[in-house]
């Protein structure tokens, strides 16, 4: 019998999906250690689905993907491209980043429709129906980011981590991604070193 492969629980430490999605690199500050949890365009559409971002049906998504696998490639590298830019306009105050977010933004209003559900007060933007959704949703999310209050964005202290979030603690003091995960092994290490010396 052939295991079913578990199925990446992507983590919501970020505050925003955008510092989500930035965080879907594990040990972004490792490269021995890097890992990169969206492999495939497949694992962003898993990722949308984790996130309730709306970026069309992810079975017609999965289906389109087996039927265009160029295009899924493509779209799938213009997401990472897109990632990588939300961490290097925050963190490396980039202006090649800042400038393809707002070009990937432009290019996904133009290819949505401000709709409104029947029940709902609010317009909302429906990103296209085809293989660029997750694409034009991600854009969203970045632009949405970036033109926030960015002043509570932080880094994990850990030397290798590199996940990042907003820090909105109470005294803007949250030093770590998780409390569970580099808090604990950071005071850990840091107790041992201390009964060494
Ligand atoms: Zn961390």
């Amino acid at each position: 019998m052939t295991a079913t492969p578990a199925t990446t629980v992507f983590p919501r430490v970020g505050g925003h999906r955008a510092f989500d999605l930035v965080d879907t690199v594990h040990w972004r500050l490792d490269e021995a250690r890097r890992i990169d949890t969206l492999a495939s365009f497949d694992d962003v559409v898993e990722w949308c689905v984790q996130m309730g971002v709306d970026a069309g049906g992810p079975a017609e998504l999965h289906d389109l993907a087996r039927k265009e696998p160029a295009t899924a490639a493509r779209e799938h590298a213009a997401v990472i491209a897109l990632r990588e830019a939300v961490h290097d306009a925050v963190f490396a105050s980039s202006t090649a980043a800042v400038e393809l977010i707002a070009r990937e933004h432009v290019d996904a209003l133009g290819r949505s429709d401000l709709r409104r559900d029947d029940t709902a007060v609010t317009w909302t933007w429906r990103v296209p129906d085809d293989l660029s959704g997750p694409r034009a949703a991600i854009a969203l999310l970045a632009h949405d980011l970036l033109v926030s209050d960015l002043h509570a964005a932080r880094r994990c202290g850990d030397d290798a981590c590199g996940w990042v979030y907003l820090d909105t603690s109470p005294r803007h003091n949250r030093v770590w991604c998780t409390a569970a995960g580099c808090g604990n092994r950071n005071r850990v290490a840091r107790h041992q070193a201390r009964k060494k010396s």
